[in-house]
């Protein structure tokens, strides 16, 4: 089945009960037994729920997986995975990860004795060197946040194969749609379903998804061990929203495409991040391992300075303000205020992350208003 085919039917059957052809909402905790341990394969809903089962199975076929896991929220997932390891153990990845797996790595499982090295992970002999009898895992996110930068994920799936190391790949950015790190070598694939998964900014999830079945079973026993679980409700509003994926995300690449180029075109603007340009350092590898190029876009205004980016900010009427990404609807951010002001200045600078740099999340709504919004507020 190619993808659009798949977002629709695979993973998901008739409701056996009913023939509904939506999923229902099994807004249930319990499941009556015939006889002590006699049931039919539903026992308690922490531990599974029909509507979480149609939404693993579903998540699985996209991500040409075997098994998926959802969990109450993209960190918890994260969360998960971090819980296959134990003390002693280190894991590298890279110097610009998502703000929440970092804090999640260095404030919470760093006390746990698991240690962490941060590297550019654009170039491979950087990683390679820091390998040694305790590493056990690679954390790869690709496309990177806010800057947009991008990893070989068939790379690292050889170097981990080479040292016998879990690869895991943060998918969230990406989506299935634009690339499949499990066909690449990853062991792990990991979501928050917050973002472009669930797709219209109603819900909070997260997932991985697996092809070995001793990976599957370690991570369904913390699943249910830790309970970190997503309700009912919230899986069926995700696999509503993956019905459109495809669509959606063939709209957020066009749009995010037209917005990058009006933007690399404007006086005022310095630089444009996105890896769709010819000229973006990590461009081949992008057109390597994606089908598209998505519908983050950043920028950074010329002059350094902060009160003309918090401006042009406020000006925007269509690109709401607003954490997040991946919605139906544009929202724009400013990193430097927001979503990275734990980080200190110097090392922001350090890190490629100016003060006039602004994230749009491109939505899927008319080009041409999307970038009459952009015009206005530059001015
Ligand atoms: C949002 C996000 C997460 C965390 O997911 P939540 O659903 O917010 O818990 C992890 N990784 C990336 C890349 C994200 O954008």
């Amino acid at each position: 089945m190619k993808f659009g085919t798949k977002a629709i039917h695979a993973g998901v059957e008739p409701d056996p009960s009913t023939g509904a052809i939506m999923t229902p909402i099994y807004q249930t905790s319990t499941y009556v037994q015939r006889s002590p341990g006699d049931h039919k394969g539903y026992e308690y809903s922490r531990t599974h729920n029909p509507t979480r089962t149609q939404l693993q199975n579903a998540l699985a076929a996209l991500e040409n997986g075997k098994h998926g896991l959802c969990f109450a929220s993209g960190m918890a997932a994260v969360d998960a995975i971090m819980k296959l390891l134990k003390p002693g153990d280190e894991v590298i990845s890279t110097n610009d990860l998502y703000g929440g797996s970092y804090r999640i790595f260095t404030k919470i499982f760093q006390n746990y004795g698991i240690k962490f090295h941060f590297t550019n992970m654009q170039d491979t002999a950087n990683v390679e060197k820091l390998v040694n009898e305790n590493t056990k895992m690679i954390w790869v996110e690709t496309p990177t946040n806010p800057l947009l930068n991008i990893i070989d994920i068939k790379a690292y799936g050889k170097l981990c194969k080479k040292h016998n190391l879990l690869l895991v790949a943060d998918n969230t950015f990406a989506t299935p749609y634009l690339q499949t790190p499990l066909d690449m070598g990853a062991d792990m694939v990991m979501h928050s379903l917050t973002k472009y998964m669930g797709g219209h900014s109603d819900v909070v999830m997260g997932a991985v998804v697996v092809n070995s079945d001793d990976l599957r079973e370690r991570l369904a026993f913390i699943q249910n061990s830790c309970g970190a679980t997503p309700g009912p409700q919230d899986c069926f509003l995700v696999l509503r929203g993956l019905k459109t994926l495809h669509l959606r995300m063939e709209r957020h690449c066009q749009n995010g495409r037209q917005v990058a180029e009006f933007l690399k075109n404007h006086p005022k603007v310095n630089k444009v991040y996105w890896p769709g340009f010819a000229e973006h350092p990590n461009h081949e590898v992008a057109q390597k391992q994606m089908r598209d190029f998505g519908g983050m876009v950043s920028f950074e205004l010329k002059g350094n300075n902060v009160d003309d980016a918090i401006r042009v900010l406020e000006n925007l009427r269509l690109f709401a303000l607003a954490e997040s990404l991946g919605g139906v609807e544009s929202l724009c951010g400013h990193p430097a205020t927001m979503t990275h002001a734990s980080i200190p200045r110097e090392d922001r600078m350090k890190a490629g992350l100016s003060d006039t740099l602004i994230r749009l999340s491109v939505g899927v709504e008319d080009a041409e208003d999307l970038i009459s919004d952009l015009e206005q507020a530059i001015g």
